[in-house]
């Protein structure tokens, strides 16, 4: 038999992750936060899994779906307009979707934006037409083009986009955008989203060998429990049996809430594992609707 020099087998998973930037600090402490810790190389491209067999390769966001493509890591945390945008590419050279998006992680949000100068009135994707769009992802706006029917030239500029229609290089551009400020401070005006992003777990389309899918799905348990815990809270408090009617529909999020019976005749105790935001105002409407004693307590861990 030949042997296999695409996938060699492999009984550690490995996760590439950017090793500086946006998304690096996130990527790590959302791992830790599924309990795994490691033990650092010296020259800090690799961290070696303590706690589960899960290494980490600190990379570059830009490599990371390649080198899942290439198997030379198993998974990869990256933004979905990286992770998008390289599928694109590939696919335009043929090659095969062999990576996609497993998890949304809810961090390092942004958009890509269409954005034109400011003294053009917007009336509509047809004022391309026939334009130059400055972008350093020409397949995103390339396939956004399509959706709209229409043709227009996507010139490809690594860094600085926002300064080509200044410098005659194009009339428009498609740019990654937060605030806006940077827009704004180049006389530019987002006008379309093209695409909304955030940090995404990246993994392969194809199935692991047996090894390292069960050391992913116990991964995948994990990151599902921790995403889930990051926005919920427990909230607990005292009530009166009457006014139990009022104070369930404020809880529309909890899952079923504990009630406990006081010793006191009428009172209960509650606690309910909220999923949505626990606001001051959420807190003032629940006093205001019989709960005494209200508490909120971030949550540790779950796991379902
Ligand atoms: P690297 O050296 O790894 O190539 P980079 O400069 O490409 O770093 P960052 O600027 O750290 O990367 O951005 C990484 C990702 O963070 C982006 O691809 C995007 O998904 C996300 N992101 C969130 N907010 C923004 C923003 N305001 N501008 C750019 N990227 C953002
Ligand atoms: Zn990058």
């Amino acid at each position: 038999m030949t042997p296999s020099i695409t996938a060699p087998t492999r009984d550690r998973l490995r996760i590439a992750i950017q090793k500086s930037g946006r998304l690096a600090d996130p990527a790590r402490s959302l791992l830790a936060s599924c309990g795994l810790s490691w033990r650092e190389s010296r020259d800090r491209l690799f961290c070696f899994g303590e706690t589960l067999p899960v290494d980490l390769l600190l990379v570059r966001d830009d490599d990371i779906p390649g080198l899942i493509a290439d198997g030379v890591c198993d998974l990869g945390v990256v933004g979905r307009n990286v992770l998008t945008e390289t599928g694109l590419a590939r696919e335009a050279a043929g090659a095969q979707p062999v990576f996609r998006e497993w998890r949304a992680l809810g961090f390092g949000q942004c958009r890509l934006a269409l954005a034109v100068p400011d003294a053009w009135t917007w009336e509509g994707a047809q004022q391309l037409a026939g334009k130059r769009i400055a972008t350093s992802y020409p397949g995103l706006v390339r396939q956004w083009l399509a959706t709209q029917g229409i043709e227009a030239e996507t010139v490809l500029l690594s860094g600085s986009v926002e300064i080509a229609p200044r410098l005659g290089q194009a009339e428009a551009i498609c740019d990654l955008v937060s605030s806006g400020a940077t827009l704004a401070a180049n006389q530019l005006k987002p006008v379309e989203t093209i695409l909304e992003s955030e940090a995404v777990l990246a993994g392969p389309i194809a199935e692991f060998d047996p090894v390292r899918a069960g050391l992913a799905d116990l991964l995948m348990r994990r990151l599902d429990g921790a995403l889930k815990v990051r926005k919920s809270k427990l909230l607990m408090f005292q009530a009166q049996r009457e006014a139990l009617a009022r104070l369930l529909p404020l809880l529309p999020d909890a899952e079923t809430p504990t009630v406990m019976r006081l010793d006191d005749g009428d009172g209960l105790a509650l606690q309910a594992l909220c999923h949505g935001a626990v606001t001051w105002q959420r807190l003032e409407e629940l006093k205001r609707a019989g709960a005494r004693g209200l508490m909120v307590l971030p949550i540790e861990g779950m796991l379902a």
